[in-house]
């Protein structure tokens, strides 16, 4: 079956998982939702790969499905990256899909390390490599299910999660992503390289006598803070203490293709 990955990646842990799908499912193709246009997708199944930010579908994911072939039947997965709490995210995309006639066949839940270095910083390598494995493993058992073109219920957290932190909190917080790089500042460490420029994935950062300014039409991708070089990127008041984190595999090329 010939099979599309589409993939928003901020710290590389979408990037890993797609990677590792469309390795298991061995001849599957990869494109950012970034850079690729999906009007045309000529694929007989296509597949979603992004990560959950509160507890939700991020902005871009939403914009992506709105540019998927309307009506055209295929057969639609997602994955939804998180770091243990999906909550009701794969619904959000269903029902988003439904009513652009598109049938999201199957959809699963991918615990990965946190990259939300505001509530902490990166947790300690034994734990990330325990949650790599178990991925990795939950991927392969995926691949299968794909393989086969089964279809069945999307993954969900408890009921209080889909309403409370899916169902209210989303709803609240979500017009206010925009702006929330407010909250980012720069400390002296920074040389002015622009390398937080680049893998911006929506164009917020623009340099300014060498320092990062941002725009206010942020993604609260985190690519920013966790790939800087010289950690000189701060969120509010407590990162300076907090370790950094991406996905160890994935490279800085990797995240500007
Ligand atoms: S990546 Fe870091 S060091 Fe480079 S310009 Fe941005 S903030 Fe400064
Ligand atoms: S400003 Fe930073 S957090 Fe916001 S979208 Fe750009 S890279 Fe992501």
């Amino acid at each position: 079956m010939k099979t599309n990955i589409y993939y928003y990646t901020g710290t590389g842990n979408s990037l890993w998982a797609a990677r590792k799908l469309g390795e298991a499912l061995k001849d599957a193709r990869l494109g950012s939702m970034r850079r690729v246009s999906p009007e045309n997708d000529d694929a007989e199944a296509v597949g979603l790969v992004f990560p959950v930010h509160i507890w939700g579908l991020p902005q871009r994911v939403r914009d992506f499905v709105s540019r998927l072939p309307a009506g055209k039947s295929k057969y639609y997965f997602a994955l939804a990256v998180n770091a243990g709490q999906v909550a009701g995210t794969l619904t959000q995309l269903k029902k988003i899909m439904k009513a652009r006639g598109l049938n999201l066949s199957a959809g699963f839940d991918l615990v990965m390390p946190s990259n939300y270095i505001p509530w902490g910083g990166a947790a300690p390598a034994a734990e990330q490599e325990k949650k790599f494995a178990e991925a990795a493993k939950k991927i392969k058992d995926i691949a299968g299910i794909i393989g086969r073109g089964e279809t069945g219920p999307v993954e969900k957290g408890p009921l209080w999660q889909n309403l409370v932190l899916s169902g209210l909190l989303y709803r609240l917080s979500y017009s206010k992503i925009p702006k929330l790089d407010k909250n980012f500042w720069v400390d002296d460490k920074c040389n002015g390289c622009a390398l937080c420029t680049s893998v911006c994935p929506s164009g917020n950062i623009l340099l300014h006598n060498n320092r990062p300014v941002w725009q206010g039409k942020c993604e609260q991708c985190l690519a920013c803070i966790q790939w800087c070089p010289l950690e000189a990127i701060q969120y509010g008041k407590k990162t300076q203490a907090c370790a950094r984190y991406h996905h160890p595999e994935v490279t800085l090329s990797d995240m500007r293709a």
